[in-house]
Formats: C-alpha cells, structure tokens, sequence
C-alpha cells in the first residue's frame, strides 16, 4: 500500500558523493516548479492512502524558498512531511536556527539528516551535527543517516572466508562507477531476487521533475506528465511492468536472462547487476528506465 511520495525537488546538490544513487552534483539538471508540485500534491491526496510526503533530492535546500512553500501545502492538505538534508547550511548553530525554525514552525514529521564520511568527514563539529542539535532544541523529530564505506565481511552462509559486501552502500548510480574496485565479486546467477524493494505492493515512490515515478532509482512505474499520477498508481500491475516482472520472477539475474543482456562474469551485489543490465536496456525501455540522470548519462 502506498503511504509515501517523495519528491526529488531536484538532482542538483552541492556535494557529489560516490556512493551517490542518482549521480547528483553541482552540475545536474531538473528542479521541479511550484505549480508542478501543487499539481502532484494534489495527485497524491487522490490516491487515498498517500499520509506522508517528503522532500528531498538532491539537495532540497539549494531550493529553499520552493521546498519551505511545498511543505506548507502539504501541511495544508493533511499529509505528514519529512525533509531529508545534508544540513550544508549549518554553518553555525545560529545559522542552523535560521533554516530549521521555519519548518519546525510547519511541523515537520520527520528529519533525515546525511551525517557520515563520505559527506563531511570524520569531524566532532560538522553541519550535521550542528544541525541535529538544533533540530533536538526545536522539538523537531530527527535522525541522521549514516552511510558507511563499503566493507568485506564474512558470509555464514557460503563458510568461512567466502567474502560479501556490507549492505550500507547500495551498487547503484555512482556507487558502481566510484567503488566497486577491489571489492569481491560474486557469479551473476547468484543474484535471484531484488533485495531491498518491494516492486508488487510499492510502499512509497520518487517523483522527479521529468514527471518519472521512481519504483527504485531509475525504474520507472510511469510518467505523471503523461498520465496522472492516481491513475499510474491506481492501475500499477508489477507483472505487466517489462522490468518489474522478471526482478520479481528471479532477481536481477532474471532481468538478465529474459532481455538477452550479456552479464559480465562477477557483481559486487544483487544492485551492481540489475544496475548493469538497466543500463544497456535504456533505449529499448525509455519510458520505465529513466531518466538518463540517475545513470549518469544526463
Ligand atoms: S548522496 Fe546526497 S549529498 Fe551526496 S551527492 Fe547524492 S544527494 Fe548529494
Ligand atoms: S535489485 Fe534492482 S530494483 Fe532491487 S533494489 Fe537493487 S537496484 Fe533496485
């Protein structure tokens, strides 16, 4: 059941981390307007099960004034709204105020803060923290999300020794550009079922300023500016969608196997292949493997 929207308000962002899903940076393309977030919003309330809509990207904050006015809307219409940020803006405690007492005035459900190496470094004194420390004084809901880099662990299941990946990094976007070297590959056939979302029953999506619905970063249920976005939702059947159907028959390597891709011999994890495979079907499905953003080719 669908209880999420979260809106990509845009692919831009002032960092351009490696363990990025949708390859954001200072240079990417695609900021949603405000007439096309009411136009969702709206949208969403028609679903009839959407209760909490977030913003995020990107980074939501480079659109300040755009991000505070859809909160309000949100608010308005009912929904629970959660903000996810690297807190860049925090570059005091006083600074931190500044930015994070408007939306405490809104009332936030939820704020996800980036606090980890790949953003900041290993410091005491950071934007982040500032910033959850803030958050806390404000009463405002708050965590921190921390990814870690990836590491070699021993898997129980394949015996001792048998290396595998830490599941913090997820293979995908940047990720498999920027870190999978000298990490431990694993046979293709290995990799039988999607991992981490759940592709029949969708319990939130991503919108984009392209109007794609994100069912996992660049998988695409549809577009809302072709279809309204209730009626994609509504009538979404996984075993009709041409990518959904076979992750959710086999895994990515049954995505694999039903287009013919030629896998290479080794992936890191189930992502690094499905990713793999996506990407040299973008042109056979433009409609549900976009955009051409998320893997890195916008
Ligand atoms: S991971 Fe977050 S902070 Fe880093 S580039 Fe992507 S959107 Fe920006
Ligand atoms: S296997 Fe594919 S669909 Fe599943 S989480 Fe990984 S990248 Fe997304």
């Amino acid at each position: 059941m669908l209880t999420g929207i979260h809106f990509l308000l845009s692919y831009m962002c002032n960092f351009e981390c490696d363990h990025c899903f949708v390859f954001s940076g200072p240079s990417a393309r695609g900021t949603f307007t405000i007439r096309q977030i009411q136009a969702a919003l709206e949208e969403a309330g028609k679903i009839g099960t959407v209760e909490w809509i977030y913003f995020e990207g990107g980074e939501p904050c480079l659109f300040y004034p755009l991000m505070l006015e859809g909160v309000r809307r949100a608010r308005q219409m009912g929904f629970q709204v959660g903000v996810v940020t690297n807190a860049y803006f925090a570059t005091s405690p006083e600074d931190a105020r500044l930015w994070l007492q408007p939306l405490a005035d809104l009332g936030i459900g939820d704020l996800s803060i980036s606090d980890d190496t790949f953003h900041y470094g290993d410091v005491e004194d950071s934007p982040p923290k500032r910033a959850v420390a803030c958050a806390r004084e404000l009463g405002m809901p708050v965590d921190s999300i921390c990814i870690e880099k990836p590491a070699v662990l021993e898997d129980p299941e394949q015996g001792r020794g048998a290396p595998v990946v830490g599941d913090s990094v997820m293979f995908r976007g940047r990720a498999v550009e920027k870190l999978i070297e000298e990490l431990p590959h694993r046979p293709w056939r290995e990799f039988k079922e999607c991992p981490y979302e759940d592709l029949r029953d969708p319990g939130r999506v991503h919108l984009d300023c392209y109007g794609n619905v994100h069912l996992c970063q660049g998988i695409s249920l549809g577009n809302i500016w072709e279809l309204p976005l209730s009626e994609l939702v509504l009538n979404y059947d996984a075993e009709s969608h041409p990518i959904c159907a076979p992750l959710l028959a086999g895994g990515p390597a049954a995505l694999a196997e039903a287009y013919q891709v030629d896998p290479e011999q080794g992936y890191v994890d189930a992502c690094h292949l499905c990713y793999d495979a996506r990407l040299s079907l973008l042109d056979r499905f433009p409609l549900y493997l976009a955009p051409k953003q998320v893997y890195g080719l916008g």
